[in-house]
């Protein structure tokens, strides 16, 4: 059975759109289609833009208390709905539904995160810096923000997003993934109940709904979550009316292994780390950088940890580790990959094989015997797929570190604190972890170097995001 959703929540109100083409939202763990989706056309978006607008004034006038407590209350009631948005997660990504239902908790983390944070939120003190005058700082909200999110987490995207945008004083137009609109539109509805109308609006469509709202002249600062595609699609656009932008884009995670690395910690911590979401994470541990000297060691812990991962569905009853990919392009696309690298050369260690099934599986896949500068190396897969190159010292490692385009994450492996020390100053990556991966904090940032784009998510630093810094100086003589 599909269900058909609304195409937007604007003013606080669900609105269809009969005249629009839809787009099927689908269960890629059996290919089935599971709801029939609206696209928001321009006028839609014209019309949540304006209710943004309309609102904008009244929230930005409600105290930081105020303020936290709206969005403690939106917490409270994703809690009361976790089973229903865990679901419904679980059902349009694929992914395992206790993940999905841990993710709603998350979210809800977030949202209080800001909260409190709006509280906290200051500039500097003020001071005489010219005789006679007194300065001081204001942390202004930007003003209405268009808000874009992946497929790979719908719900805990939308929190990263509007979580600092509402707690800073701004007013939203969100637009998820076409791939999984359903738990941010029903995140909307449920928000409908909570917030003033206007101050969250959540549009349905696909990238040309994202360009309506990210080229609308109303529009004071445009925030992706995405590819460095549509990063950069965005970015020009932008241009035009010098709007802000929030680039959070694709990621190519180092995991630089030394000789005298714990390598038991290691393989169970890639086990997570390159395969959680089945490799669809921005921060996936996927290419794997050994000394020559331990190589064969790693892949003799790595390869059985990787092979007892449990792939399947979320509603087979089944335990499982991971889920499909998110839809059958992705697979193709996957596929591709590995088809070309062995293609130029590499050994399939474990995987690779297609599976055959209605849903969208890849196994988790180990590359060997990849070129520095292969394809498989360089581009994002996004996929349950990692490779496993050597490395002979540390000058070597670091350069084939920071030798891609990306700069999201990168891990050391090692005891010797001076050179996990030394290599984190040097790795151009936004967040380094010393013999860990993967494991982020709601009160650190998140954000990257280079192509990985630019401004943060979580933490404080997020708020300021989506300020803007203004110098008030009084004369006082
Ligand atoms: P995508 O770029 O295809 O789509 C992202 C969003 O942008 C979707 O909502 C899409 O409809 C919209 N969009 C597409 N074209 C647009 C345009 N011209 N103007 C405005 N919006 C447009 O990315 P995806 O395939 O949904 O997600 C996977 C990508 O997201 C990967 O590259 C991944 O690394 C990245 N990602 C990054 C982070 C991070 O924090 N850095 C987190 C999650 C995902």
């Amino acid at each position: 059975m599909t269900i058909t959703t609304a195409a937007a929540v604007i003013d606080g109100q669900s609105r269809a759109n009969d005249k629009a083409t839809s787009r099927a939202a689908m269960d890629p763990s059996t290919g089935e289609v599971i709801a029939e989706v609206p696209v928001a056309d321009g006028t839609m978006v014209d019309d949540a833009v304006r209710s943004a607008r309309s609102a904008f004034d009244s929230w930005t006038d409600t105290t930081p208390l105020e303020r936290d407590e709206y969005l403690n209350a939106l917490a409270d009631k994703l809690i009361e709905n976790q089973r229903e948005l865990g679901d419904l997660e679980a059902r349009n990504t694929g992914k395992p539904r206790q993940v999905a239902f841990d993710e709603v908790a998350g979210a809800a983390d977030q949202l209080r995160f800001f909260g409190g944070a709006a509280r906290v939120l200051e500039g500097k003190a003020a001071r005489e810096y010219v005789r006679g005058r007194t300065s001081f700082i204001r942390r202004d909200p930007v003003g209405v923000i268009g808000q874009i999110t992946p497929w790979n987490y719908p719900l805990v995207m939308a929190a990263w997003k509007i979580g600092p945008a509402l707690a800073a004083g701004n007013t939203v137009v969100l637009k998820p993934s076409e791939l999984t609109p359903l738990s941010t539109l029903r995140l909307a509805e449920l928000a409908a109940d909570i917030l003033p109308p206007g101050v969250l609006n959540v549009v349905a469509g696909d990238g040309g709904t994202g360009e309506a709202l990210s080229t609308h002249q109303d529009v004071d600062m445009v925030c992706v979550t995405g590819s460095v595609g549509t990063g950069q699609r965005v970015l020009r656009a932008a241009a035009d009316r010098v709007k802000r932008t929030h680039l959070e884009l694709g990621g190519k995670a180092p995991v630089i292994v030394f000789k005298d690395a714990n390598i038991d910690r290691l393989a169970e911590r890639l086990k997570v780390a390159s395969f959680w979401n089945a490799g669809q994470d921005c921060t996936a541990a996927c290419r794997i950088l050994v000394h020559d000297s331990v190589y064969d060691d790693v892949l003799a812990a790595l390869v059985p940890a990787v092979e007892s991962l449990r792939v399947g569905g979320p509603f087979t009853g089944e335990p499982t580790d991971l889920g499909p990919v998110i839809s059958a392009l992705q697979r193709e696309r996957v596929h591709g990959f590995i088809d070309r690298a062995v293609d130029a050369g590499a050994e399939i260690i474990t995987g690779g094989s297609a599976r055959s099934g209605s849903g969208y599986f890849v196994d988790p896949t180990i590359l060997g015997n990849v070129g520095a500068d292969s394809e498989v190396v360089r581009s994002e897969v996004f996929g349950p797929v990692i490779t496993v190159q050597r490395f002979t010292d540390e000058d070597q490692a670091l350069a084939m570190a920071n030798g891609v385009d990306y700069g999201l994450s990168a891990s050391v492996w090692t005891e010797n604190l001076g050179r996990s020390l030394r290599m984190s100053r040097r790795l151009q990556f936004g967040a380094v972890w010393l013999n860990d991966h993967l494991t982020t904090a709601d009160e650190m940032p998140h954000g990257g170097y280079k192509m990985s784009g630019y401004g943060k998510d979580l933490s404080t630093y997020a708020i300021e995001d989506y300020t803007v810094v203004k110098h008030i100086m009084a004369r006082i003589d």
